[in-house]
C-alpha cells in the first residue's frame, strides 16, 4: 500500500483497476467523467475502455462483457441513468457472471444537470444492490468490495458517490500494483435458459431476487461500512440518535467530534437497506434524525422500519421540514442540523475576512464560440418570423443567455428534435428549429431525425458541429475519428448519416461566415420536410486562437451593436470606449461582420 492525493473519481478509477476491472464503457457527464478518463490514462494494456455513443450502449457493453466474465464497469452521471434504464431494468432478471459495477453520479444542487434526482430510487426500482461511500477513500474500497459482492449474488450493482465525494480531494491509502486482483474471464458460456430473457425467466428469477435481497439485508448489517457507532458518555443516556449516509456521513462526523458523538447509524448500503443494524440503532430511541443529500430514502426507510416493528422513535428530516429538501449539505448545513436537533447552541459562521471581488463571470458562450456565430446567423435570418428554437444540452443550451436569446425549451438529451416536431403539429404556421450538437446527435438524436422524416414533419434541423464533446471536457465522439484509447478509427460523417436515415436536404457551412450562413439559413426555412443544416467550426478549446482584433477607434461611432448583438465577453467598453480584450478574443471574426461601418479590424487579416 502507499499513499497518493487524489480526486474521488480518480480513487474510485483506480479502485477498479485494482478490483481488475477489465471493461469499462461510460457517457461522460459531470461529476461522474474523470473516473472513465483515469481509468484509460492508467489501465493496464488488457483493459479496454470506450466512449459508449450514450449510457445505454455503455450499459449494454458492460453487461455482454459481464456476461463473459469479465469484470465490467459503466460509468454515467444521474441522467444518464435514465438513457440506461431500459438495459437497466431487464439486466437484473438476467443477472450477471463477471462482476459488473454501474457507477452513477448524483449531483445534488444540482450543479451541471437538469434533474436533482437519486440514483437510490433507481437502486430500489431495479432491484440492485448499491453502495453509497462517503469519502474518496471509502469510494476507492467500497467499488473492490462491490465487484466481489456482484460477482457473489451474480447482480450488477450500484456504486453512487454525489459529486463532493467525486470532486473532493483527499490522500488515500491505496495498493501497489502487486496488489491488484487479476481477473481472467472465462468466456461466454452458451445458455440460452440464463442469457435469454423470457416472462417464465423473469417470472421465476424475480422470485429468487426478491429472497437474496432479504439475504443481502442482513449480509449487510454486517458489511463494515454499514456502522454503530456508540455514544459517547455524555450523550449515553440520549434518548436520540442521527442516521446519516454519503457526504453527509462526513460532515456529521465532523460535527460530532465537537458536540460529543450520540447514537450514530451509517448507512453505506441504502439497498437493501441493512434492516437488522437499524433495529438495533433504533431500540431505546424517541427521536431521530437523518441527515442524507437528495431525497430521503433513509428517512423512509427508517419510518417503515419503526412501523413494522413498533418502534415508537420520532423520525425527522426531510419529510418532517427539519432539513432542506432541495440543494446539497454542506458542512455548516449538517453543523446546523445537529446542533437544533441536540438542543445546541448553533455555532457562529466563522467570520473570515473578505475574499478580493471577483470579476463578474455570467455563464455564456466563450469568446469566439462558433456557437454564437450559428444562433445569431439564424437569429437574424428569421428576425419578424414567427419560429420556435428547441435547444438541447450541452455547451449551446447557453444560447438561451441575452442578448442572443435563441433557445426557447430544453428538456433532456435530444429532445429538442421531436419537441419542435410536436409544436409544429400545433402551430402549422411556426418555422420551428430543433438545435443539437455533434456529440448528442450520436447520443441521442438519430431515432428523432428517423421519427420526424417517417412521420413527415416540417423543421430545420441545425446540428451544431464544433468537433468536440465540449461540455464534459472534450471527450472524442464517434464523429472526430479517435477512440478514448487514443485509436485512430475512421469518423462518422454526420452529413452522410442524415442523408442515410432520409433528411434530402442538407448544407454544410461555417457560421462565422456570417453572410453565407444567414443566406443559407433563409434559403433552408423556406423549404418543406424536414430539413437540415450543419454548422461546422471547431470549438475554440481544440483550436489555435487566431491573432485578436481590435476597435478602431477613430471609426467606431459607438452604435454598440457588437455588444447589444452578439453578447462576445471579449468586447467590453472602457472608459465610454468599445474595446476587445485582446487576452480573450480568439480572432473570429464575427463581430467585424456585424460593425455597420467596419471599425472592427486586425486579426490574421491585416488592414
Ligand atoms: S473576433 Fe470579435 S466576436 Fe470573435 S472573439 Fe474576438 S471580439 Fe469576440
Ligand atoms: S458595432 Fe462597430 S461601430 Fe458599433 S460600437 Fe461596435 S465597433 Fe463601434
Amino acid at each position: 500500500m502507499h499513499k497518493e492525493f487524489l480526486m474521488g473519481n480518480a480513487a474510485i478509477a483506480l479502485g477498479a483497476v485494482a478490483a481488475g476491472v477489465n471493461v469499462v464503457a461510460g457517457y461522460p457527464g459531470t461529476p461522474s467523467t474523470e473516473v472513465l478518463e483515469t481509468v484509460a490514462k492508467y489501465r493496464p494494456d488488457d483493459v479496454y475502455v470506450e466512449w459508449s455513443v450514450n449510457e445505454k450502449a455503455a450499459m449494454e457493453l458492460a453487461a455482454g462483457a459481464a456476461y463473459a466474465g469479465a469484470r465490467s464497469l459503466v460509468t454515467m452521471k444521474q441522467v444518464g441513468l435514465n438513457v440506461a434504464s431500459d438495459p437497466l431494468m431487464s439486466l437484473e432478471y438476467v443477472g450477471v457472471k463477471g462482476g459488473m459495477v454501474i457507477l452513477v453520479a448524483d449531483d445534488p444542487g444540482p450543479i451541471s444537470s437538469q434533474t436533482e434526482q437519486d440514483t437510490r430510487h433507481f437502486s430500489r426500482f431495479s432491484k440492485l444492490p448499491c453502495f453509497d461511500p462517503s469519502s474518496a477513500q471509502e469510494a476507492y474500497e467500497m467499488i473492490q468490495e462491490a465487484f466481489e459482492y456482484s460477482e457473489k449474488y451474480k447482480t450488477p450493482v450500484f456504486l453512487r458517490p454525489t459529486t463532493r465525494v467525486c470532486h473532493g480531494y483527499a490522500t488515500i491509502d491505496i495498493k501497489d500494483k502487486s496488489e491488484y486482483y487479476h481477473n481472467k474471464p472465462e468466456g461466454f458460456i452458451k445458455d440460452s435458459k440464463r442469457w435469454v430473457i423470457f416472462p417464465k425467466l423473469s417470472f421465476m428469477n424475480h422470485q429468487k431476487i426478491e429472497a437474496r435481497n432479504k439475504e443481502l439485508s442482513d449480509v449487510f448489517s454486517s458489511y463494515e461500512k454499514n456502522k454503530l457507532i456508540p455514544a459517547c458518555d455524555k450523550y449515553a443516556d440520549s434518548k436520540k440518535g442521527i442516521a446519516s449516509g454519503g457526504i453527509s456521513y462526513t460532515y456529521a462526523m465532523e460535527t460530532l467530534k465537537e458536540t460529543g458523538m450520540v447514537r450514530h447509524l451509517k448507512v453505506s448500503t441504502p439497498h437493501p437497506f441493512p434492516e437488522k443494524l437499524a433495529v438495533e440503532f433504533l431500540t431505546g430511541l424517541d427521536e431521530v434524525l437523518c441527515l442524507e443529500e437528495l431525497d430521503p430514502v433513509i428517512e423512509r426507510e427508517l419510518i417503515y422500519i419503526c412501523g413494522k416493528y413498533h418502534l415508537n422513535t420520532k423520525i425527522i428530516g426531510k419529510l418532517s421540514g427539519d432539513t432542506a429538501c432541495a440543494g446539497e449539505n454542506t458542512r455548516d448545513s449538517v453543523s446546523n442540523y445537529i446542533h437544533t436537533f441536540l438542543g445546541l447552541d448553533t455555532p457562529k459562521a466563522q467570520k473570515l475576512p473578505e475574499p478580493p471581488a471577483l470579476p463578474v463571470r455570467p455563464p455564456v458562450l466563450c469568446a469566439g464560440c462558433p456557437h454564437r456565430a450559428s444562433f445569431y446567423a439564424v437569429k437574424t435570418a428569421m428576425k419578424g418570423k414567427k419560429t420556435i428554437f428547441c435547444g438541447d444540452i450541452g455547451c449551446y443550451t447557453l444560447g438561451n443567455a441575452m442578448p442572443l436569446d435563441m433557445v426557447d425549451t430544453c428538456l433532456c438529451m435530444g429532445a429538442g428534435l421531436n419537441i419542435a416536431q410536436g409544436v409544429e403539429k400545433v402551430e402549422p404556421d411556426t418555422t420551428c428549429f430543433a438545435f443539437v450538437g455533434d456529440s448528442t446527435f450520436f447520443a441521442s438524436a438519430i431515432t428523432g431525425v428517423v421519427n420526424a422524416v417517417y412521420n413527415q414533419a416540417n423543421m430545420v434541423l441545425i446540428v451544431l458541429d464544433n468537433s468536440t464533446t465540449a461540455m464534459t471536457g472534450h471527450q472524442p465522439h464517434p464523429g472526430t475519428g479517435q477512440t478514448v484509447m487514443g485509436e485512430i478509427v475512421q469518423k462518422i460523417n454526420i452529413e452522410q448519416v442524415l442523408r442515410g436515415i432520409g433528411v434530402t436536404e442538407i448544407e454544410t457551412i461555417n457560421p462565422l461566415e456570417l453572410e453565407a450562413s444567414v443566406s443559407c439559413v433563409k434559403r433552408m426555412a423556406e423549404k418543406s420536410g424536414v430539413r437540415a443544416i450543419i454548422f461546422k467550426a471547431p470549438c475554440i478549446a481544440v483550436t489555435k486562437p487566431k491573432a485578436p482584433l481590435h476597435v478602431n477607434q477613430d471609426s467606431c461611432i459607438g452604435c454598440k451593436k457588437c455588444i447589444r448583438d452578439l453578447g462576445c465577453p471579449a468586447i467590453v467598453m472602457n472608459d465610454g470606449k468599445i474595446c476587445i480584450d485582446a487576452s480573450m478574443c480568439t480572432g473570429c471574426h464575427l463581430c467585424s461582420q456585424v460593425c455597420p461601418v467596419c471599425a472592427i479590424a486586425g486579426g490574421d487579416d491585416h488592414e
